[in-house]
């Protein structure tokens, strides 16, 4: 089979995600073959550096022989059995190894099949809670501007990304948007700090009149990530973790994309020190595997569940809940976290990737260089309306998956990314900025 013989197959049968499918006349589609670390190769041999981990989801590579064969041992074992009434190993040592590894106490899992399930799961859980405890007046829901949460109806709502939720509007729920702390809103001369704070200081006036109704406040712990890869001070996690507590309203925290080492930690509530009530991991909990999601939360939340009646019960449910398959791979996941001591191997290899990228920082079109553990951003100057297409059409040309969103270009890659690869990443990138 060559390219071309998927081409219009694919645009014809397969309708995909987030595509006008239209600009597929003029954009051809890349049909891959097969990967091997941080490379996707097509038909004809041509490889693209998947410098994105496809959408965040891969940490260690594609076709890691490590997770290759733990799912190869687990498919002659158990594919699948429902998890309601049933249970099996790898779902009972995933649920355990968890919460070791999350803040706090974080005892119970929860699993959905992909993000936008786990926060579905998480919002209901925390009105549910409310309801179980006789303030059923508890169903407002407060998120941060710009933030990404998932596209299902639910979880659209406390989304705030107008290009996917205006259409939808009158199909969702109404939540309050509180200001974002990130770091590029701050005032001339105000420390990021100091603006986290005074975003905190907003949220505070909110909670204060509408704490009576309010259930949960949902937040992306460090890095909104969809929203551009926007930064913010830990200190505002601390604040809203206090404010959670002084008004009565759960904690949300979605780690879907940070989670699993993104940001530097394990879990990117660990730079504040703080403990959600309800943790929602996804992405990478498979290490880019299988889909598979799971909100985790606290004893406290679990007994206002545990009851005779069984409507009081979260009955809540997904058909693949807890695949044996999927549990696998992220408990294979786990244990290359163990075994090469990522956290802090990657902290020394983002200190030289960081140090490589000096002539991307001193480019003329590079502006607000960030950096967070595994994740590096820029706004591009000139930008015209078409950037991020062109750019990313100029990326593949040069044999890099790049996907900027609006005049954000990002780097997100695979932790099992080397810097002779990073080397080519660096050029590419510097040759797409000088051509877009
Ligand atoms: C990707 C993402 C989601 C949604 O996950 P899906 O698996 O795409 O449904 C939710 N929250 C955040 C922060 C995300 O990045």
């Amino acid at each position: 089979m060559k390219n071309t013989d998927y081409l219009n197959r694919s645009s014809k049968a397969v309708w995909h995600p987030c595509t006008q499918m239209k600009q597929h006349e003029r954009l051809p589609l890349i049909p891959i073959s097969h990967g091997q670390g941080v490379w996707l190769y097509d038909f004809e041999g041509q490889g693209y550096l998947d410098a994105i981990s496809s959408w965040w989801v891969n940490l260690f590579g594609h076709a890691n022989p490590r997770i290759n064969a733990a799912l190869k041992d687990q498919l002659e074992k158990l594919e699948h059995v429902m998890l309601a009434g049933f249970t099996h190993a790898p779902v009972i040592e995933l649920s355990e190894r968890l919460a070791q590894l999350a803040p706090g106490n974080l005892g119970h899992c929860f699993y959905g099949s992909d993000g936008a399930s786990a926060i579905e799961i998480a919002l209901k859980m925390s009105f549910h809670f409310w309801r179980n405890s006789g303030q059923s007046h508890k169903i407002g829901f407060v998120s941060i501007a710009n933030g990404y949460h998932g596209e299902t109806l639910g979880a659209l709502s406390v989304t705030d990304v107008a290009l996917f939720k205006d259409t939808y509007a009158p199909l969702l729920r109404q939540t309050y948007q509180t200001p974002s702390p990130d770091a590029r809103l701050a005032e001339p001369g105000e420390s990021a700090e100091a603006y986290a704070l005074r975003c905190a200081e907003a949220l505070a006036q909110y909670l204060e009149q509408h704490h009576a109704t309010t259930a949960a406040l949902i937040v992306e712990p460090l890095v909104q990530c969809a929203g551009g890869m926007a930064l913010h001070h830990p200190i505002y996690l601390k604040r809203a973790r206090e404010l959670c507590n002084q008004f009565g309203v759960h904690l949300i925290a979605d780690e879907i994309a940070v989670g699993f080492g993104r940001t530097g930690t394990m879990f990117a509530c660990e730079q504040a020190a703080i403990t959600p009530d309800f943790l929602c991991l996804s992405k990478g909990l498979t290490g880019g595997y299988l889909p598979l999601s799971v909100v985790m939360t606290s004893d406290a939340i679990y007994q206002a569940f545990y009851h005779d009646e069984v409507a009081r019960g979260f009955l809540h449910s997904h058909s693949y809940t807890g695949n044996p398959l999927a549990c696998r791979a992220a408990l294979a996941t786990l244990d290359i976290f163990a075994q090469d001591d990522v956290i802090a191997t990657n902290c020394v290899k983002a200190a030289q990737f960081t140090q490589a990228m000096q002539p991307l920082r001193d480019h003329l079109r590079v502006h607000r260089f960030r950096h967070l553990g595994m994740i590096w951003a820029f706004d591009v100057a000139d930008a015209g309306a078409n950037f991020s297409q062109d750019f990313y059409q100029a990326a593949l040309q040069r044999g890099l998956l790049l996907r900027p969103i609006g005049n954000t270009v990002y780097f997100m890659p695979p932790y099992v990314m080397e810097m002779e690869e990073m080397a080519l990443l660096i050029q590419g990138t510097l040759a797409c900025l000088d051509a877009t």
